[in-house]
């Protein structure tokens, strides 16, 4: 997720006032500092020719900030580059010939304004930003790897999708999600449930569609300042020991892969 999980807990209530981002991915200001910068609309296209449908994949964070650190200590932002490259190459193999893989450079903060700034000026007709999920760092617990002290949780694991109500496109943007997590939930993959739970503290989210995984997450920026449909997939867990393992292998990314063309051939069709 964007702020490392292992900023200790002290530090991350310090930086929250001086970054005005209280959340892993990015989350915009408290909404009383965005709700005016809502962004237009763009008109949606009658029907959707996927060989000018313009999709970016979005890549979570940057190689100079690498989201969250694997049991295995390996970053976040590696997982996520790997994964959308495949489902950028399987969707241009099913039509999708606009598609392009956004890889953003700088800061955590200022990427995510410069990620929506470019899709916005592409005119973007769908957005879907790729991560890798982890746990509080609460939960962490310690672990030798590669003689090397790490960290691991294999207490939660599993995909989810999120999508903001500050989107303009907020409908399309849940109906895409249902869609993915349909095709997820058809290749017998469970979704990450921990995300309704108290435990999770400010990480609660409400989840909007309990038989495949769909949260709303409104204050991430990348979801709520894009002018397109957006959805946030964090693909599974690398925190979790077994997960990672299975993030990390081909059958698992052209699953996902397969999974995410799937569902916009449907989106598309149903337009
Ligand atoms: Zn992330």
């Amino acid at each position: 997720m964007t702020i490392s999980w292992r900023i200790t807990a002290a530090l991350a209530v310090a930086l929250i006032p001086l970054l005005a981002l209280p959340a892993e991915h990015g989350e915009a200001a408290p909404a009383r500092k965005v709700a005016s910068a809502k962004p237009k609309p763009l008109p949606a296209p009658e029907t959707c020719d996927p060989h000018k449908f313009r999709i970016i994949l979005d890549v979570g964070h940057t190689s100079e900030s690498q989201g969250a650190t694997s049991a295995r200590n390996d970053v976040e932002f590696g997982f996520n580059l790997q994964l959308a490259k495949l489902i950028g190459e399987k969707l241009k193999s099913a039509s999708f010939a606009a598609t392009r893989v956004l890889v953003t450079e700088g800061k955590a903060k200022a990427s995510l304004l410069k990620r929506v700034g470019t899709a916005n000026a592409a005119h973007a007709d769908f957005l879907l930003s790729i991560h890798h999920d982890s746990v509080p760092d609460k939960m962490l617990e310690e672990w030798e790897f590669d003689g090397a002290k790490s960290y691991f949780s294999d207490r939660f694991s599993g995909h989810s999708l999120f999508v903001s109500e500050r989107n303009p496109h907020f409908s399309a943007s849940l109906a895409f999600a249902k869609l993915l997590g349909r095709e997820l939930k058809d290749k017998g993959l469970q979704y990450a449930t921990q995300y309704s739970l108290p435990l999770m503290g400010r990480y609660r989210h409400p989840l909007l569609d309990k038989d495949v995984g769909v949260y709303r997450y409104d204050g991430l920026v990348v979801l709520s300042q894009t002018r397109s449909a957006a959805v946030l997939l964090e693909a599974g867990s690398i925190i979790n020991r077994d997960e990672e393992m299975a993030m990390n292998s081909p059958e698992r990314r052209e699953l996902i892969a397969a999974a995410v063309t799937r569902a916009m051939r449907s989106y598309c069709e149903k337009r």
